[in-house]
């Protein structure tokens, strides 16, 4: 993304002329920025050789998905949704893991028909299920076990994972437990210990803690796991102000602690993979003063981009077209949805701003279209993706008639 002469391109395109051709409310990917992503990972974490399963709720398009497949990532899935459409956009099933605290008998027997990687539990119940299923199908399976290390991921509330309140893996004790209890079953081969602390991590402490917990635990089972599951989570620079998680020494950390436990590193990124790749472009619809301030009401919505509205997560609002005339007006972009938590950002000194103008919404590749809906019986907005200065449509636009 870049200004030249004022408009905003996004790889060479003309957001001004993408909104021409395909209409808002547009979701728009780099190809070059998803590639730039994966390299990095792959660099940065290249003395691990590690599988780097992508996190497929957070971005599912089916054309990402196998554009990052041919780019040698795997994925976790968690539900069978996902893991179907994993597999249909040909990544191989020995690239996949299952995590998730709920999966159902029907998706457990799904898994282990299709012999994936890994299917990475979250409680006793489901190991008791995942046995039962595996003797009916007369199969061992390969599963992991997810530890809740109690620790707090320094990231928001509503996006972490790995406290002893959140309901995500087993406490210490319950993991030993069921570690022994995997020892001695037929039909269950413990391969991994996973775990994931949370997401938009950008503080190394939480993840250097959450090592240190995993091999005080891994000492006191006395069992060797051919693998650890370390998850996502690693944060991206939403706000623009550089601060990024440090790969390198992440890294490095994870690399004293396999020297010690001669594991294979699997890792889970969704964010990290696909976050700072998406635009939401979006038109306003009306200009309307408010009490103190403008509201700037867009075509797009909460339906459309949840994750204001769902965990006060911040994305920065750029013009499409720059100017220099600032306000002194405090503006509030919103959707049109009749709820109040219907607002995207609130930013003082931004650019005048008219009446069908365009903006675009930032960082919006992960847990964007994903967790889009229908609420207000909206249609889903298109997605295109800019690959090789070629425009591909990669979900058309919802039609009325699709939803009525
Ligand atoms: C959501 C999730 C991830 C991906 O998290 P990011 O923050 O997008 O990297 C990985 N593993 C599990 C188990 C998850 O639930």
């Amino acid at each position: 993304m870049k200004y030249s002469s004022k408009e905003l391109k996004i790889d060479g395109y003309k957001a001004k002329i993408l909104v021409q051709k395909y209409s808002t409310p547009l979701y728009c990917y780099s190809f070059k920025k998803i590639k730039a992503n994966i390299d990095n990972f792959k660099k940065n974490f290249k003395e691990l050789n590690p599988l780097i399963c992508f996190s497929v709720k957070s971005n599912s398009n089916k054309i990402l998905l196998k554009e990052i497949g041919k780019m040698g990532l795997g994925a976790d899935v968690v539900s069978i949704g996902e893991l179907v459409r994993a597999l249909k956009s040909g990544i191989r099933s020995n690239k996949i893991v299952f995590s998730g605290v709920g999966k159902t008998a029907n998706e457990i027997h799904y898994a282990i028909k299709k012999k994936i990687l890994l299917i990475n539990t979250e409680s006793k119940s489901e190991i008791l299920e995942i046995e039962k299923i595996a003797k009916y199908q007369k199969k061992t399976v390969d599963i992991g076990i997810r530890l809740n290390p109690n620790i707090d991921a320094e990231t928001l509330n509503q996006i972490s994972t790995g406290k002893k309140e959140n309901k995500f893996g087993v406490l210490e004790k319950s993991f030993i437990n069921l570690v022994n209890y995997c020892k001695k079953s037929k039909y269950l081969n413990l391969k991994c210990l996973s775990v994931h602390i949370g997401s938009q991590i950008l503080n190394i402490k939480p993840y250097q803690k959450m090592l240190s917990v995993l091999e005080k635990i891994i000492k006191k089972t006395k069992y060797h796991f051919e693998y650890i599951d370390l998850g996502g989570g690693m944060g991206i620079d939403y706000k623009n102000n550089n601060k990024e998680l440090d790969l390198i020494k992440y890294s490095s950390l994870i690399k004293n602690f396999q020297i010690k436990n001669n594991s294979k590193i699997i890792f889970e990124p969704g964010r990290s993979i696909i976050g700072n790749s998406g635009f939401l472009i979006s038109k306003i619809v009306y200009i309307k003063e408010g009490h103190k301030k403008d509201f700037i009401i867009l075509d797009a919505a909460m339906n459309d981009l949840m994750r204001p509205a769902l965990y006060k997560a911040t994305h920065r609002i750029i013009p499409v077209h720059k100017k220099n005339n600032k306000t002194k007006k405090i503006y509030e972009f919103v959707g049109p949805i009749c709820e109040s938590t219907d607002k995207f950002l609130t930013i003082k000194n931004f650019q005048k701003l008219y009446e069908k103008d365009l903006i675009a919404i930032c960082d919006v590749g992960a847990y964007g279209m994903s967790l889009s809906s229908n609420y207000n019986l909206r249609p889903k907005a298109m997605e295109i993706l800019i690959k090789n200065s070629e425009i591909k449509i990669i979900s058309k636009r919802q039609t009325l008639n699709d939803l009525i």
